[in-house]
């Protein structure tokens, strides 16, 4: 727990109040004790006070939100391009105190921060040409024949429409990327959908100072105020704020994105309510990597030493960290082993995120330690290497083997954090084995190479069912942006496995197909105009077309 709070400012301390930002205007109307951000390197609570946003001001968010909805549509697609551009270019000029900020609050490194800043302002930038290029509506319309027999055929048009307001709730671990402004929050604002964002309590500063760009952006463009909400959450207020809003009626869908246990309440609280509104929660994955035979002879070292980078990069949290590597019972397995746990044993203590996260860690690596024929092969349990108060730990590698893993559920489980656990498996039938018993995750890594065909395309088929995304002769670390991308994944690395959080693909959560039948032309969404006067693809009749009908 930390120490002590510091008494002097803290960086990046000038782009934060403290206060809410609901309508665009930040509000100090608060309820229950303030609240402090944590120095994780330091254990040390950082000066400036937090205020948990009041029920009132969290019902006044929806409902600004519900407004700003109608006010949405009445709008061309231009605006929310306009907007998306514009946030971005608010967040670069937070500049340097943004950064500074938010690796006082997480921990994480500078280069990180520069690099997860610029992925979240190039996915606002992707979202705004997606929506200005407009294709992503999946338009689709079916002229009438009032002269068809035996009856006439109607005329039906079909395209994407926005849910409505979405609430947002954020990971620890990209207090940049997949928070107050990360692709959530992008996708939803792209679909049309106001957003409101419960602000990540390890992070609250970093959530407010980017909240106050989205709304200078949103003012300078005179969009209404209700489309962006942040409300400060924490302290003694701990869930309540997210409860409150995920039951508000004029909240239509929910972003989650953390804990397998965080969400999975959301996901029942959403449930729950008289009228169900779909949540969208990424949550834990153990990313089973595959090291086959052939592979394991020819690249045992080089792989070894690029699945040590993986694990311990940003301290192992990293929702594709590798958590799970299965390997054959071979000449190289055992040095293959040691040369990742010498790595480890090098490493100096590194800072988790928070308090909350690091006890998780713990408690994890005590759960995998105490299952009888699982070994510690590099790295420190106990986690202990405390410098001072700092929230450190230290990377673990463990070894079992198939017949272990096999019945013990514990080790089926994420350990967040920059812990791996070897697999040893005696052939090619139980690699495949391996494969069958793992959970849904993110990712999945086969590394292959010569006569592995075989068994890697067995793999392959087996791991279709149980990730999102399969990579060969790669760690599952990287999440590239883009078309092709899928973040997702079965449950639990999702609850919603048909959908992506990474790519232009997510905007479709936000959004549900609406069909106008007969509806006269002044009705219809311009997307679906004869004229088709926005120029996109759409299917008319069967066929792909840009033409006006
Ligand atoms: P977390 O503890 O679940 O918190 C995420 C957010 O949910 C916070 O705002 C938290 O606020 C809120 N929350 C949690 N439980 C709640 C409840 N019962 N009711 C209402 N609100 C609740 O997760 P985290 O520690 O921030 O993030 C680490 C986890 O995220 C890891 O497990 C990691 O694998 C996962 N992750 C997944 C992905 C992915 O794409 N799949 C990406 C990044 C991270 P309060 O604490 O105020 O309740």
């Amino acid at each position: 727990m930390p120490s002590s709070t510091e008494t002097s400012n803290h960086p990046g301390a000038e782009l934060v109040t403290g206060a809410s930002v609901i309508g665009c205007k930040t509000i100090t109307d608060a309820q229950g004790r303030v609240f402090h951000a944590t120095d994780p390197t330091r254990g040390t609570e950082l000066a400036t006070d937090y205020f948990p946003a009041s029920d009132a001001q969290i019902d006044h968010s929806c409902v600004q939100a519900w407004e700003a909805f109608h006010d949405l549509q009445q709008r061309p697609p231009d605006d929310r391009a306009q907007l998306l551009h514009a946030i971005a270019s608010e967040i670069i000029g937070l500049g340097e105190p943004l950064l500074h900020l938010a690796s006082a609050e997480t921990g994480l490194g500078h280069m990180r921060l520069l690099a997860e800043r610029d992925r979240t302002t190039t996915t606002l930038a992707a979202f705004a040409e997606l929506v200005r290029e407009g294709g992503w509506v999946n338009a689709s319309i079916d002229l009438g024949d009032s002269k068809r027999k035996p009856v006439p055929k109607p005329d039906l048009r079909r395209m994407l429409r926005p849910l409505g307001p979405v609430v947002v709730f954020g990971a620890a671990n990209f207090p940049l990327a997949y928070s107050t402004g990360g692709g959530d929050t992008a996708s939803a604002l792209a679909a049309g959908c106001p957003v409101i964002v419960k602000g990540h309590p390890a992070h609250p500063g970093t959530g407010e100072a980017v909240a106050h760009a989205i709304a200078k952006a949103i003012k300078n463009l005179r969009m209404h105020p209700g489309t962006f909400s942040f409300l400060h959450a924490g302290g003694q207020r701990v869930n309540t704020i997210g409860e409150r809003l995920v039951l508000n009626p004029c909240v239509r869908a929910v972003g989650f994105t953390g804990s397998i246990n965080g969400g999975m309440a959301i996901a029942e609280l959403a449930a729950s309510r008289t009228d169900p509104i779909p949540v969208f929660a990424e949550m834990g994955s153990t990313n089973p990597v595959f090291v086959l035979p052939k592979a394991l002879a020819q690249q045992g070292k080089n792989i070894a030493e690029r699945l040590y980078t993986s694990v311990v990069n940003s301290t192992g949290q990293m929702c594709t960290c590798p958590g799970l590597i299965f390997v054959p019972r071979a000449d190289e397995t055992e040095s293959f082993i040691r040369l990742i746990a010498a790595r480890m044993d090098e490493n100096d203590p590194m800072p988790m995120l928070s308090a909350g996260v690091r006890s998780n860690f713990v408690r994890r690596l005590r759960e995998v330690s105490g299952v009888k024929g699982v070994d510690l092969r590099g790295g420190s349990p106990q986690s202990g290497v405390i410098r001072g108060d700092a929230l450190t730990c230290s990377p673990v590698i463990y070894r079992t083997t198939l017949e272990i893993f096999r019945d013990q559920q514990t080790l089926h489980e994420e350990c967040f954090g920059p812990a791996t656990i070897v697999v040893v498996c005696e052939d090619g039938k139980q690699l495949a084995e391996a494969a069958t018993l793992i959970q849904g995750s993110l990712v999945g890594s086969i590394f292959a190479a010569g006569h592995d065909a075989g068994l890697a395309r067995q793999i392959q088929t087996i791991l279709e069912q149980r990730v999102g995304r399969i990579v060969y002769n790669g760690v599952p670390t990287s999440v590239e942006p883009c078309a092709s991308m899928v973040h997702g994944g079965p449950f639990p690395a999702t609850n919603q496995p048909h959908s992506t959080a990474v790519g232009p693909y997510a905007i479709e959560r936000w959004c549900r197909p609406m069909c106008y039948q007969n509806a006269p032309e002044a009705m219809l969404p311009t997307e679906l105009h004869d004229a088709n006067p926005l120029r996109i693809r759409r299917l008319v009749d069967g066929v792909w077309s840009v033409a006006p009908i």
